[in-house]
């Protein structure tokens, strides 16, 4: 007797439901297999996601699976489960995750790139000569030796790593007839060569018990917090753990916040392992990304270090997970599928059976909050690696103190000083632009945008006012709108500014800046960056993206602008971000011989959150601040769910997350808390009104459970004309 097998299909867009069609003629595929499916008059591409015994309907009314449109499952079982897992925890439509771990042409019904990878192998007639014979021609000498090395085959992109342009010598080689091209299959790979990973410097004790503890843990789950100040060599128990998964055969997956903001750790893991490196994020082109997506599910390439979207890639060998900068915010997705990446890392990692390790300077509060609980391992990096020694870090109370171009005398001198002894200064301002207003000494008015609650930035450079929030450009008035008058001053400094006043207070001291504006071109901050590496740069100026994982040896003194506006924010992880950015930007400072310096410049030098940093480091800020979320009942000790809505009008958002109070009042659980509807803290962006609805609970089954029976009510509601919403689980910014 056969099996009646429903087979059950996900098709893309925001449908919840998977789609019920008989397995069809043509054999059936696996789950994770694209298949070709009849959906209305027309037909559609979807991924089987599994076989069902019986359906909910009549199974003489549903038609049959067209075809398969891939010899082999493009999602494992376990990649399968994930996503299955995350788009029902984070409430997003299965069929839209499915589809958006794709790359897009798959999205399509496009077919899977041929197996294998391009290689060289040498002829009969190459194999029975001697390189020697080639002696006038070095690069075909080159090439022949290291293919007398592997008679299986090389596969060509990792010869042309290897020994670099090798066009023309294989040209030359080609028409001799001693070699010819072939297909390697990915197992066949022959790795580049490994003598680069045994260079590498000795481990210091504690590096060598962290990557002891990583390597017991293999083949098996277990979630590391690498908890080391910057330059205490965690990239280097990343890359000894790396390259002892992939000699034995496995892959390993190495997540990023960002890669672009990283040229240096990419070329690390290039030259320190075996290659192909698989490269993922969002700003490559769709074809580039598709092959390193290729290599990473065909398994021929054992790393791949990827933002995001990589924790979806399919692995078929994955045997060790990374998290580099485990606290980053943008490891959460912000738009559609709101996923946390990071937590998505550690689920992953339980469900192939593999060590995880999240490594940070300043580990966000739940991850110190499930080191306590004794879910995390916590493995330690104390001091620097290579003996550099930690900065001093200074508060520097700026109250009644002559400023110039933002700058205390006392930071001026320290800036004198570390200049005159050769040293590089790193000052990190988080506003980019010129003046953060523009506004009239008659009359009062102020430059601010028509779209949202907020004020447009001035760009000088560009002779602008730009809305930061919405992108709103405007011409810069060269008279008052109001008045008329011809008063128009700028209050505040952005980076632009600061750059101009170093200018004149630094003249002939060559001053680079860093930030989205400036680096905008593309390959303009690999410039700066190896222009401040090779020392032609001496002060170094930007935003946050100086704290995101670079690493300048020459700088000796480290300073923040203005600390004061990240104090008092609204968010309640304001407090935590301040300090992360605070000792990210202290890490940059004296990583070499000479011991650095950190001023931070505030009007606050009392405020406790500073003192504790200051007084017992990072880790005693974190307990104190761990105290406070448990007495507010804040996460990590709560767990939260953000439903957003926005619309023309105020009052319609509002309206709208009033209904879905309604319907949510009955589904509560006692120890479901909702809180709202209120308008959100910037509440008109782009012309739209926004509100938000908090759900808070104290255990997080209890909250999955509520958001289970709620969402769909959500999609069920009437619409209100112009309300879009969504639901945010575990959101990162309030
Ligand atoms: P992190 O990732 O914690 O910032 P890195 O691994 O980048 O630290 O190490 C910082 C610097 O110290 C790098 O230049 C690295 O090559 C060097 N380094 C790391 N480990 C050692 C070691 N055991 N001995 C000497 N130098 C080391
Ligand atoms: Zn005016
Ligand atoms: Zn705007």
């Amino acid at each position: 007797m056969t099996e009646a097998r429903i087979a059950r299909v996900a098709l893309p867009g925001p449908l919840d439901e998977l789609f019920d069609y008989l397995p069809g003629v043509m054999g059936q595929p696996e789950p994770g297999t694209r298949v070709l499916v009849p959906f209305g008059r027309s037909r559609r591409v979807g991924i089987l996601v599994e076989y069902a015994a019986e359906c909910g309907c009549d199974p003489s009314r549903l038609k049959p699976v067209e075809r398969a449109l891939d010899p082999r499952p493009l999602f494992g079982p376990t990649d399968l489960t994930l996503i299955r897992w995350a788009a029902r925890y984070y409430r997003h439509p299965l069929g839209d995750a499915l589809f958006t771990a794709l790359p897009v042409r798959l999205r399509e019904s496009g077919p899977l790139l041929a197996s294998g990878v391009a290689g060289i192998r040498l002829t009969a007639a190459g194999a029975a000569l001697t390189p020697a014979e080639l002696a006038r021609a070095p690069r075909q000498q080159a090439l022949l030796a290291r293919l007398l090395e592997s008679p299986e085959g090389l596969a060509q992109r990792n010869l042309a790593d290897e020994l670099g342009g090798i066009t023309s010598a294989l040209r030359a080689l080609r028409a001799k007839g001693l070699v010819e091209s072939c297909r390697l299959e990915p197992g066949a790979v022959a790795s580049a060569d490994s003598s680069a990973v045994l260079a590498a410097p000795e481990l210091n004790p504690e590096q060598a018990a962290a990557l002891a503890a990583v390597s017991e843990a293999l083949g098996g789950f277990r979630p590391f917090l690498l908890d080391g100040i910057t330059g205490s060599g965690k990239t280097e128990v990343y890359i000894r753990a790396i390259a002892e998964v992939v000699a034995a055969g496995g892959q390993a997956l190495v997540m990023v916040p960002e890669i672009g903001l990283t040229p240096q750790l990419r070329e690390r893991f290039r030259t320190r392992l075996p290659g192909p490196l698989a490269v993922l994020h969002s700003a490559l082109a769709a074809g580039e990304r598709e092959r390193a997506w290729h290599q990473a599910a065909s398994g021929e390439a054992p790393v791949v270090l990827g933002t995001r979207s990589a924790v979806f890639v399919p692995l078929p060998r994955l045997a060790l997970i990374v998290v580099d900068e485990e606290h980053d915010p943008s490891l959460k997705q912000q738009e559609g599928f709101r996923y946390s990446a990071r937590d998505l890392a550690v689920r992953r990692a339980q469900l192939v059976g593999c060590p995880v390790v999240l490594g940070t300077a300043t580990p966000a509060l739940e991850t110190l909050h499930n080191v306590t609980a004794g879910r995390y391992h916590r493995l330690a990096l104390p001091r620097r690696a290579g003996g550099a020694r930690p900065p001093t870090i200074n508060l520097l109370d700026i109250r009644n103190q002559p400023l110039r171009a933002g700058l205390s005398p006392v930071l001026r001198e320290r800036m004198h000083a570390a200049l005159a002894t050769g040293g590089q200064v790193l000052l990190l301002l988080n506003r980019r632009g010129y003046a953060p207003v523009l506004t009239c000494h008659s009359c009062g008015w102020v430059g601010v945008c028509p779209d949202c609650d907020a004020r447009m930035t001035l760009h000088l450079g560009e002779r602008r006012l730009w809305c930061h929030h919405c992108g709103r450009i405007e011409s810069v008035p060269r008279d008052c709108p109001q008045c008329g008058g011809p008063d128009l001053r700028m209050l505040g400094r952005g980076t632009e500014r600061l750059e101009e006043g170093l200018t004149e207070l630094f003249p002939g001291v060559r001053i680079a800046r860093i930030d989205r504006d400036s680096t905008r071109r593309k390959g303009e901050l690999t410039r700066l960056l190896a222009a401040v590496h090779r020392g032609e740069v001496q002060i170094l100026l930007g935003t946050q993206m100086l704290a995101k994982g670079h690493d300048f040896p020459g700088v000796t003194l480290a300073g923040v602008i203005d600390l004061d506006h990240a104090l008092y924010a609204s968010d309640f992880r304001a407090p935590e971000r301040t300090a992360q950015l605070i000792v990210q930007v202290a890490g940059r400072a004296g990583r070499a011989e000479r011991a650095g310096e950190v001023v931070l410049q505030t009007r606050h030098p009392e405020h406790p959150l500073l003192q504790s940093l200051l007084r017992e480091g990072y880790g005693g800020f974190a307990r104190a601040a761990l105290a406070e979320r448990e007495a507010a009942q804040l996460p990590p000790f709560t767990y939260l769910a953000l439903l957003r809505a926005e619309a023309p009008e105020q009052e319609a958002a509002l309206a709208f997350l009033a209904a879905a109070r309604a319907h949510a009042e009955p589904l509560c659980s006692p120890e479901v808390e909702l809180l709202g509807p209120v308008p959100a803290p910037l509440s008109r962006r782009a012309g739209r009104h926004r509100a938000q609805l908090l759900v808070q609970c104290a255990q997080r089954p209890a909250l999955q459970h509520f958001l289970a029976h709620w969402t769909p009510t959500l999609r069920a509601l009437r619409r209100i004309k112009g309300v879009r919403w969504s639901l945010d689980v575990d959101p990162q910014e309030m």
